[in-house]
């Protein structure tokens, strides 16, 4: 690979050209498609959401949530049940009018999000507390006709999700649903793809279209601009009322059910691992999502037979296979760098006659000799080391990039250096609206919320309007 062909520029010095040559030369995704907004999505995106997905399923279901496949379709009528949310999605919706030549007397919408699918169902479903908490999740493709400029995997008009609807008898019942979501995202989205994030309760003004409280989880890119992913939300009531979603309590009364839903964006959080960890070289992947762990380069012909060999016994506990193409070593090298493949066993002659065997992690990014003898034992205990150093690194760049800041001219000076700042706020209720506008107007920030999990004094006043501060609350830039 001569140097063209790898990454040409610097990840931190041109993250968004960094990250279009990524897409390309690693193939990730072709976006020649000719529909605009939609992408072709490429194997070495797709074996790494497959993993995904796997991930995050199994963490759903032992929690007791339970796999469906609902129709891609929603008649308009569900969609008009609830006036916020119909409101908030209407400018997006991608809208089926016709099937061949005949107009339907109701437009059909493909999902933008299934909520409405998803409770004319449990309004049959669910009759008493009996039925509840019902837990559901579906793996699914939704659409949203994006008026923002698409950015692949970032925001396209087509994406691949999970999304989990659960319905629970009591208000606390929903916000130990969401706090669940909380850990789960944790288990999955951190401690085994590596991104790190915080989860802030979002202002009432940013709230999801007819929630009633809305928590979502931020990660960051190099160019300090936020990701929004994972959400999880409890659904206002009106929605259960609107849906007829009832269940006969323990006391003989009919009561309105209280609803939550989570959405991990599988191709979004895809954007954020390679966001995340890539480098200079190109992708680098955590351990367990790698869509191929080892790679084998021979080096001369002769050792073939000795790469067959060490296949088979590492395919015993990695995903592995052998470079037979007629590029130069040094290439090979570049490329499979460039690909993120977390282990390289450099197979020489020269190396095996003294019994010894090169290997090269892309984690620390170095060789290691080491001998022959060992070569599976040491590849054993690498493989658990891997993504832990993987995540102290991205954990390191993401608690580096929090500022505390007292003042618009410090806010201002942080979002310019990439940070998030820190500052005491007056309200995230309607009352701090004005001063989150003046953000918005002035510095092109977002207020993004307020933590969960650890509890902030917030003291003195407020940084936009200086009345006293009652919440402390992040600001930072968003795509
Ligand atoms: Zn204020």
């Amino acid at each position: 690979m001569s140097k063209k062909q790898g990454i040409t520029v610097k990840k931190e010095e041109n993250f968004s050209e960094w990250f279009t040559q990524i897409i390309q030369k690693c193939e990730l995704a072709d976006l020649r498609y000719n529909v605009k907004g939609f992408l072709v999505f490429q194997p070495w995106s797709v074996l790494v959401m497959e993993k995904m997905y796997k991930y995050f399923e199994e963490a759903l279901q032992k929690k007791a949530h339970k796999p469906y496949w609902f129709p891609t379709v929603i008649p308009e009528s569900n969609l008009k049940k609830e006036s916020s949310h119909i409101k908030g999605f209407t400018p997006e919706v991608f809208w089926i009018t016709h099937g061949g030549k005949k107009k339907f007397e109701e437009k059909l919408a493909l999902r933008p999000t299934s909520e409405t699918a998803f409770y004319s169902m449990f309004s049959l479903w669910i009759r008493s507390h009996n039925d509840l908490p019902l837990k559901t999740y579906q793996r699914a493709n939704v659409f949203r006709y994006e008026t923002k400029a698409t950015r692949p995997f970032l925001r396209s008009r087509e994406f691949h999700w999970i999304e989990t609807h659960c319905a629970h008898a009591t208000e606390k019942d929903a916000m130990q649903q969401v706090k669940e979501d909380m850990n789960t995202t944790k288990e999955v989205m951190h401690d085994i793809f590596g991104v790190p994030f915080i989860f802030f309760e979002r202002p009432s003004w940013d709230k999801f279209p007819g929630a009633a409280r809305t928590f979502a989880a931020d990660a960051l890119n190099p160019d300090g601009k936020i990701i929004q992913q994972p959400s999880t939300h409890i659904i206002s009531q009106k929605f259960s009322k609107a849906f007829n979603v009832k269940f006969k309590d323990k006391d003989e009364k009919e009561k309105p059910a209280w609803m939550t839903c989570y959405g991990p964006a599988i191709s979004r959080i895809f954007a954020s691992v390679v966001i995340v960890h890539g480098d200079d070289k190109g992708l680098k992947f955590p351990w367990k999502i790698a869509p191929l762990q080892v790679i084998i380069i021979p080096i001369d012909k002769k050792v073939n037979k000795k790469a067959e060999t060490l296949k088979k016994q590492i395919q015993k506990f990695a995903s592995v296979e052998i470079d037979y193409t007629d590029k130069r070593p040094g290439e090979k090298f570049n490329h499979w760098e460039m690909k993120g493949i977390p282990l390289r066993i450099d197979l020489g002659l020269k190396d095996l006659k003294k019994k010894k065997i090169t290997l090269y992690r892309r984690d620390l990014d170095k060789k290691e000799i080491i001998n022959e003898k060992d070569l599976i034992k040491t590849m054993k205990k690498i493989s658990k080391e891997f993504t832990n150093n993987l995540i102290k690194k991205a954990d390191k760049v993401f608690d580096d990039r929090i500022k505390d800041v007292k003042n618009i001219k410090e806010i201002k000076a942080a979002i310019k250096e990439g940070a998030i700042a820190r500052c005491n706020f007056c309200s995230v209720e309607k009352k701090g609206e004005k001063c989150a506008e003046i953000i918005e107007k002035d510095l092109g920030a977002e207020v993004r919320g307020t933590r969960l999990d650890e509890k902030q004094k917030p003291s003195g006043k407020c940084v936009v309007c200086e009345k006293k501060a009652n919440q402390v609350v992040y600001i930072a830039k968003s795509y």
